[in-house]
């Protein structure tokens, strides 16, 4: 390879950001919020501190920060939480980060949600640009909804869900396996999924903050998901990529697809592609390391973005090779001591 000439994203004739193991970063997932309206028993304690508001960055500055990612080569944002669907006016942000989808400079706009603001806003986001959504659910048991999310309700989620369909979204469940929860419900939560046209993807529980609970009686390694689900149905697996770390097979029975995301169980760290920025404007280069770099001050140091876009290369220059999650009797304490709602996931 000619090393003079800057290295090239597939797409378009943007630099792209390449890190120090030569993995090009074309996806920058955001915490637009660290609050929610539930208080996912995995994700979150029952009584949270959030952060003082004066931290959080405005929505301008969060569309500036995306928008820099975007001109150095970022073709995916995921917009995340907490729930991102609860931050006052976050349709503004939406609509205006569709302008990049309109001018090609990005494939995908797209987001993570509980789906309990679903139906209030699922026109919007498709008028927006939005074509598909990430949207949780691990029950279909409105009790077990109940005490899973604690706040939540499964009728609400439902609605959410039926009026995206609706809008034209397209949807993907994301299911946390949840070892003696939800573990029975997993080929009926399967079969529904399927059966409603929409994918579903499994995921492992990650040590991510302190909860109220012991992270090894919820832990669940999707190896011996798929084994259960070998015995019942036929997986073929696929080739198929979103983007995101999951691998991917096909139902045969049921037709659908079905993604197992298994940080913890199966190291996905050589192909990452992606960074995190949350809602305080702090860029975590790993999902499971601690290393972040501050571009709140450089956002806030001047008008050009000269200094903001110095201090993302430089991020980038310091990506690490990969984390180091691990689920067990001596390791009972988070990895990283943040939570997932500050980072998104
Ligand atoms: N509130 C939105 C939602 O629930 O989809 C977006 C943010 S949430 C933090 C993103 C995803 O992370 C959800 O699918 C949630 O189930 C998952 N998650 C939260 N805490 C987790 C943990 N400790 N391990 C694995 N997944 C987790
Ligand atoms: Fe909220 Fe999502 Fe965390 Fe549940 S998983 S508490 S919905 S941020």
């Amino acid at each position: 390879m000619d090393m003079d000439r800057p290295l090239e994203t597939a797409h378009s004739a943007t630099p792209a950001m390449i890190d120090p193991f030569g993995r090009a970063v074309t996806y920058l997932r955001v915490s637009v919020t660290d609050r929610c309206d539930f208080r996912c028993v995995y994700c979150m304690s029952e009584h949270m501190t959030f952060l003082p508001k004066p931290d959080l960055l405005t929505l301008e500055e969060l569309d500036r920060v995306c928008s820099a990612f975007v001109a150095k080569g970022v073709r995916k944002l995921r917009l995340t939480g907490g729930e991102p669907l609860v931050r006052r006016d976050v349709m503004t942000l939406i609509k205006s980060l569709g302008r990049h989808l309109e001018t090609g400079a990005l494939d995908e706009l797209t987001l993570t949600t509980n789906g309990s603001q679903l139906a209030r806003y699922a026109d919007d986001l498709h008028a927006a640009g939005i074509r598909r959504i990430n949207v949780s659910l691990d029950t279909l048991k409105p009790d077990l909804f109940a005490e899973i999310t604690r706040w939540g309700r499964l009728p609400q989620v439902l609605e959410g869900i039926e009026a995206a369909k609706r809008a034209g979204l397209q949807i993907k469940i994301n299911t946390v396996a949840l070892k003696g929860v939800n573990e029975a419900e997993i080929p009926a939560l399967i079969e529904w999924a399927h059966g409603q046209g929409h994918d579903i993807t499994l995921i492992e529980t990650m040590p991510m903050g302190d909860i109220d609970g012991d992270r090894t009686d919820q832990y669940l390694p999707l190896s011996a998901v798929r084994r259960a689900l070998a015995e019942r149905w036929t997986l073929d697996e696929l080739d198929f990529r979103t983007g995101g770390p999951a691998r991917y097979v096909r139902i045969k029975e049921t037709g659908g697809r079905l993604g197992l995301i298994t940080p913890l169980t199966h190291n996905f760290c050589e192909s990452c592609n992606r960074v995190r920025l949350t809602c305080t404007g702090t860029l975590y280069m790993c999902l499971g390391q601690d290393d972040a770099a501050d571009l709140r001050s450089a956002v806030r140091t001047g008008e050009g973005d000269d200094i903001l876009d110095a201090a993302i290369d430089e991020a980038i220059g310091r990506k690490p090779k990969g984390h180091d999650f691990i689920i067990d009797r001596d390791h009972n304490r988070p990895a990283v001591a943040r939570h997932m709602s500050l980072t998104g996931g």
